[in-house]
């Protein structure tokens, strides 16, 4: 199959908040845009923060306006669980062929919920980092867009299969669906293809799958969740325990020549936001943050001051050496405290893994004629029809994605005119 919008269309890899801005900022100024995600849902990784700051709104609030603006304008094309394939050609004319996976749950799906009741195979919930099981016919989160269940197939006993297809009144589910491969023709590439957390079990000395006491930021927005495994209760995975103390590893995987040598820039922001959570449900929670330095630019100093004469919030600066799994289901943080030389053994009940954020393309993105910096962030090139927005492009925040997305919007516009 073959798609052609003529002359100017763009096309934005990466459904995330940056891709929702530059396709929406791209389409409202008259181009055809094609908007694509690897994922079967729209939003990326804001979809799953608890609460995002400055102003500690439910990622609802940002992300649902633009999926209303995207779903009322019949110039973007959206196509889920999609990669590009191959790029070639150049600016003002590329060829660029995608392959959409099946997702055996077709467009006749109403989200009705029936196929997932009548499954008995379960998965690893993907969107709660594995914190929870569900079933393999399912939607990935509450807010999905689209709103359409998915089928992992390869998860599903026969007998599963076929009770899925048997629940189903609408004809939906399509167990031979296949991969689909198509070409689009488009003048500019804007790649927003984000971050993902940096793997936690690459930092050998903080022992992540020792315990389940031992989480990354990521998961801990999702504990803090309504919509989250624990129902937005911070429990300790495993064993349910409401904890009493706290531990913040930051730059785990950042600042760190053998890992990112990026800073990732959020993560300090991160933490204190994650501290606003814990103090929420846990008042008189300690809570121990082991830093090199302290990182909240701008107009995220305030928001960072608001904790710092908390006295139950202890500030250690010195790099974590070592975490110690305890019988009680614990953890012992080992780091030497730099500004009194002392060695500190911290015994928490929780301990986060401030882990950063690596570009989500990697050395593929090579293959598609991008040009790729020392941390492996895309660089942007107008020039080559090829222009990068959001975390593709520098580890930042929201707000400064839209700024970049919005840039890079106007760039691409203006290829192929
Ligand atoms: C713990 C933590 C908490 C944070 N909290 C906040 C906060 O409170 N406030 C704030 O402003 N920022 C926060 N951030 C940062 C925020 O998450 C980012 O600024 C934001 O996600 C950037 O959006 P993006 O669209 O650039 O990237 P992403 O959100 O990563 O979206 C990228 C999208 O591209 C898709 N994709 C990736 N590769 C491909 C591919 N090859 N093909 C097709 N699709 C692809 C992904 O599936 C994803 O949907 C936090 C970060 C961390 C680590």
């Amino acid at each position: 199959m073959s798609d052609t919008a003529g002359n100017g269309a763009v096309l934005v890899v990466g459904g995330g908040i940056s891709g929702l801005t530059a396709a929406l900022e791209a389409a409202e100024v008259g181009k055809d845009v094609f908007l694509i995600d690897k994922n079967p849902y729209f939003g990326g990784r804001v979809a799953q923060l608890n609460q995002y700051f400055p102003k500690l709104c439910p990622p609802t609030c940002g992300l649902e306006i633009n999926f209303k603006r995207i779903k009322d304008n019949r110039r973007i094309r959206t196509y889920s669980m999609t990669t590009v394939k191959s790029v070639s050609g150049g600016p003002g004319n590329f060829q660029v062929e995608l392959e959409t996976a099946p997702r055996y749950i077709n467009s006749n799906c109403t989200a009705c919920g029936a196929c997932s009741e009548a499954c008995s195979s379960e998965i690893d919930d993907p969107f709660n980092f594995g914190m929870r099981k569900i079933k393999a016919a399912y939607l990935p989160h509450e807010m999905a867009f689209p709103r359409r269940y998915v089928l992992d197939k390869q998860a599903c006993s026969d007998e599963s299969l076929s009770a899925v297809k048997g629940a189903c009144k609408y004809d939906a589910v399509d167990l031979d669906m296949q991969p689909e491969v198509f070409t689009l023709n488009v003048s500019a590439i804007v790649w927003s293809t984000g971050w993902n957390p940096y793997d936690p079990e690459k930092l050998e000395n903080l022992k992540f799958s020792s315990s389940s006491a031992i989480i990354t930021n990521m998961m801990m927005e999702r504990l803090a969740a309504d919509n989250g495994p624990t129902a937005g209760k911070i429990l300790r995975p495993g064993d349910d325990k409401e904890p009493e103390s706290f531990a913040f590893v930051q730059c785990a995987g950042s600042r760190d020549e053998n890992h990112m040598e990026h800073c990732s820039y959020i993560c300090c922001m991160a933490t204190f936001k994650q501290i606003s959570y814990i103090r929420a449900q846990y008042p008189e929670a300690k809570i121990y943050v082991f830093y090199i330095d302290l990182r909240t630019p701008g107009k995220y100093e305030s928001f960072r001051a608001k904790f710092m004469d908390d006295e139950n919030i202890i500030f250690i600066k010195g790099k974590v050496a070592d975490i110690v799994a305890e019988n009680d289901g614990g953890v012992t943080v080992v780091a030497e405290d730099t500004l009194t030389a002392k060695k500190v053994n911290q015994k928490v009940d929780l301990c986060v893994l401030a882990t950063g954020m690596q570009p989500a393309i990697g050395e593929q993105g090579k293959a598609y004629g991008l040009t790729l910096d020392g941390n492996g962030f895309v660089v942007s090139e107008p020039e080559k029809g090829m222009i990068s927005a959001g975390c593709a492009k520098a580890a930042v925040d929201v707000y400064s994605s839209g700024q970049s997305s919005t840039a890079a919007a106007l760039k691409a516009i203006q290829i192929g005119r």
